[in-house]
């Protein structure tokens, strides 16, 4: 059995991941507010893929037969500065992310929970992307200054991201 301070932070993590889906989802709504339609498609399917993080966890839960708890979720800022300041604010989001897997894996490890350490390594290489794509777009947003016509092509970039295939 999966040892019981190892179940609670593996629902705190479901917790986690789906607070980040539902900020993206916000971030999202900003983005198409502000007329950046492509910035909010890329929102929108990373906070489906965020749902999807959670189910990840939360199935691996039920798989070794544990409980999932789940809570309520904190309601995400809903106001920005404007569109880059989005991904700042993205960004700083994965960064907490990964430090949380961090914490998650090194509590499971110091548990002998090996199932769960197996689990998490595809946590660990998820964030690595997650913080490469986020970083490279606050870098973009950085170079262009506000220059209206290449923010627009950098939006138009953004909006041909695809679901990944799961
Ligand atoms: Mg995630």
């Amino acid at each position: 059995m999966l040892p019981q301070v190892v179940q609670d932070a593996l629902n705190k993590q479901i917790n986690m991941e789906l607070s980040s889906s539902y900020a993206y989802l916000g971030m999202s709504a900003y983005c198409e507010l502000n007329n950046f339609l492509g910035s909010a498609t890329w929102m929108q399917v990373q906070s489906q893929e965020e749902q999807g993080h959670a189910m990840k966890l939360y199935n691996f839960l039920i798989a070794r037969g544990c409980k999932v708890k789940l809570e309520a979720l904190p309601a995400p800022p809903g106001e920005f500065a404007s569109i880059p300041h989005v991904f700042e604010c993205a960004l700083e989001q994965e960064h907490a992310v990964s430090e949380s897997i961090n914490d998650l894996y090194e509590l499971a490890h110091n548990e002998r929970a090996f199932a769960a350490l197996v689990e998490l390594q595809w946590f660990i290489t998820e964030q690595v992307e997650e913080e490469k794509s986020v970083r490279e777009i606050v870098a973009k947003f950085k170079m262009l200054k506000d220059d209206p016509s290449a923010m627009l092509d950098l939006d138009r970039e953004l909006g041909a991201r695809q679901p990944d295939p799961a």
